[in-house]
């Protein structure tokens, strides 16, 4: 059903016109108002079809109640038929059109003038009505459409973002598996190098220290048996660094003097940061001992080295230092993880370009690195954490941009003192007493060089250079074998199984394992279980021989 709402200031003309509009249009409903701003605001309550309005009213005449309504957005789609009273000339009309009025009548109003009118209007309003509602609809598709659209693009940013960040990440950990490869395999390479460098020096040293009892202590040949020797630990000491790299070394700490060490390291070192870089060495004064395995030292300090060199381009410094620091409860508060107490600290500083806060952070994660692929591993770092967290010692880091950066490691001090430990190695050779030794050894030469060292220490030697006949040596041996030295590598069988073997008919056989390559094939993780020894090759003739007397010995 539609409203009219008529506005006129006479109150007959509202009721006549009322009549006559329920007469026209007997489906319509009348609402009455009697002057403008009644109008106006029953329009707003009543938002009619269609508006009467008489254009001469007291207050508020029509013109003016027309205006308003056109300017009201809730009601300037409400059609208004002006009406006047007197006959409407170009003047007024143009005036009323001007306020925005649909339609004019002039009094007395023809009834069906203004029914034709009056339907109009509302059919124009009813169709009006129709389109807003459809224009509102269209506009809510729209814009719901439009919102799903930016969902949906936003969604499909994401996955963009989140497909190049895995593709990133894909490239990121294929490049680091190729690294991690091709170290992998540069280890293996570096470490069967070894292997085979390290057998061949065990003929080489122990021939030459068997013949160097033999000859004038003066003469010619003293001196370059002593050249061969000397050069031989060297090659002994390469190999041993291509062993660390590789990672293929078994720990074994030692009590040692970190001074000495370091300085046995300098020249190697020197060499490897080249003749720019200045290296300064500031040993500090009666340092404590500690108890590490010296390779691992070795490891730490090429590390740091390597990455201080890095650092500087150009010219620069680096210097190592070390000291002995007690670390109070007050420092360890301030230093999450270190644990109060006495330490050598080894620190490296360089003149570099030193590190921002994204690299201190990450320093120690593996596989990290700011260098280019074909330069860095990222793995440096990581070795030397796991490396002093190994040994319960602590490191950390300070470095600014453009300022350089320090390297501080902390080593638990060891009690006892290196001057002890070292007093072994002045006695005498010891000898042994007749006790019966089996060497098992595939490499004839190794083989030979270790039955004139064994016989010339007093022992009884039985050679085997095959694993799988060693059952039926021992066996067809009348006395009894005291110790089984045996290689580990050697094909059908290898040392340890054969060991276990034999072991398991004679359990009081004692045994040592010898390798020029990794403890990692009788052992997990290289760390030895209790009650086996391991002698890396090459070794000397008085370490043979301390080995085989503090295993003989124990019980
Ligand atoms: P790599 O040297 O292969 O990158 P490292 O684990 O040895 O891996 O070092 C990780 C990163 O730490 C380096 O890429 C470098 O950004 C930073 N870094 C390490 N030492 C230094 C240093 N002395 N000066 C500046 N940056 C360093
Ligand atoms: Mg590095």
């Amino acid at each position: 059903m539609q409203k009219i709402l008529i506005i006129d200031d006479k109150k007959d003309n509202l009721i006549v016109a009322s009549a006559l509009l329920k007469n026209l249009i007997p489906d319509c409903i009348t609402i009455t108002a009697q002057s403008g701003i009644e109008g106006l605001n029953k329009a707003k309550t009543e938002l009619p079809d269609t508006i009467l309005l008489d254009i001469k009213m007291p207050g508020m005449d029509g013109y003016e109640v027309c205006k308003k309504l056109k300017r009201d957005e809730t009601l300037k789609h409400i059609p208004v038929i002006m009406v006047s009273a007197i006959k409407i000339g170009g003047k007024d009309l143009i005036k009323g059109l001007e306020t925005g009025a649909d339609a004019y009548l002039a009094k007395p109003i023809d009834e069906y003038v203004l029914a034709a009118q009056i339907k109009t209007a509302l059919r124009i309003k009813k169709a009006e009505d129709h389109l807003r509602k459809q224009k509102e609809t269209l506009e809510n598709m729209v814009l719901k459409r439009t919102d799903e659209l930016m969902q949906t693009n936003l969604k499909l940013q994401r996955e963009i973002d989140e497909h190049s960040l895995t593709e990133d990440k894909r490239e990121q950990l294929q490049a680091q598996l190729v690294q991690a490869q091709k170290m992998e395999s540069i280890g293996r390479l570096a470490g069967g190098v070894a292997h085979d460098f390290n057998n061949a020096l065990s003929v080489i040293m122990g021939t030459a220290e068997l013949v160097i009892n033999d000859v004038d202590p003066d003469g010619q040949l003293r001196e370059d048996l002593d050249d061969i020797l000397m050069a031989a630990k060297r090659a002994a000491d390469i190999t041993r660094q291509l062993l660390a790299f590789a990672r293929k070394q078994t720990i074994s700490p030692e009590v040692l003097d970190l001074n000495e060490n370091i300085q046995s390291l300098l020249k190697m070192l020197r060499r490897l940061i080249g003749e720019d870089i200045d290296l300064a060495w500031l040993p500090g004064a009666n340092l404590w001992s500690v108890n590490i395995d010296p390779s691992q030292i070795d490891q730490v300090l090429a590390n740091l080295c390597v990455n201080a060199q890095d650092a500087i381009e150009g010219v620069g410094k680096i210097t190592i230092e070390t000291r002995n620091l007690t670390l109070d409860k007050d420092y360890c508060i301030d230093h999450a993880c270190f644990i109060p107490g006495e330490y050598i600290q080894l620190s490296v500083t360089d003149s570099g370009c030193g590190m921002n806060k994204k690299t201190l952070d990450n320093i120690f994660e593996p596989f990290f690195t700011t260098k280019d692929v074909d330069k860095g591993t990222g793995l440096g770092m990581a070795m030397v954490y796991g490396i002093i967290r190994q040994n319960n010692g602590f490191i950390n880091v300070d470095s600014e941009p453009g300022k350089g950066a320090t390297i501080k490691i902390y080593l638990p001090r060891h009690e006892s003192t290196v001057a002890e430990i070292h007093k072994g190695s002045t006695k005498e050779i010891q000898s042994g007493q007749g006790e019966t030794i089996l060497v098992v050894e595939d490499d004839p030469s190794i083989l030979n060089i270790m039955q004139t060292i064994l016989k010339g220490l007093n022992y009884t030697v039985l050679t085997s250079n095959a694993p799988e006949k060693t059952m039926s040596i021992v066996k067809k041996y009348a006395g009894t074998v005291h110790l089984l030295i045996t290689d580990v590598i050697m094909p059908k069988m290898n040392g340890h199984d054969m060991a276990e073997l034999l072991r398991s008919t004679y359990p009081d056989l004692k045994c040592i394992f010898m390798s020029g390559y990794t403890a990692d094939v009788i052992a997990h993780h290289g760390v030895l279980d209790k009650g086996i020894r391991f002698i890396q090759k090459p070794f000397s003739r008085r370490e043979l021989a301390e080995i085989i007397r503090k295993v003989l010995d124990e019980n």
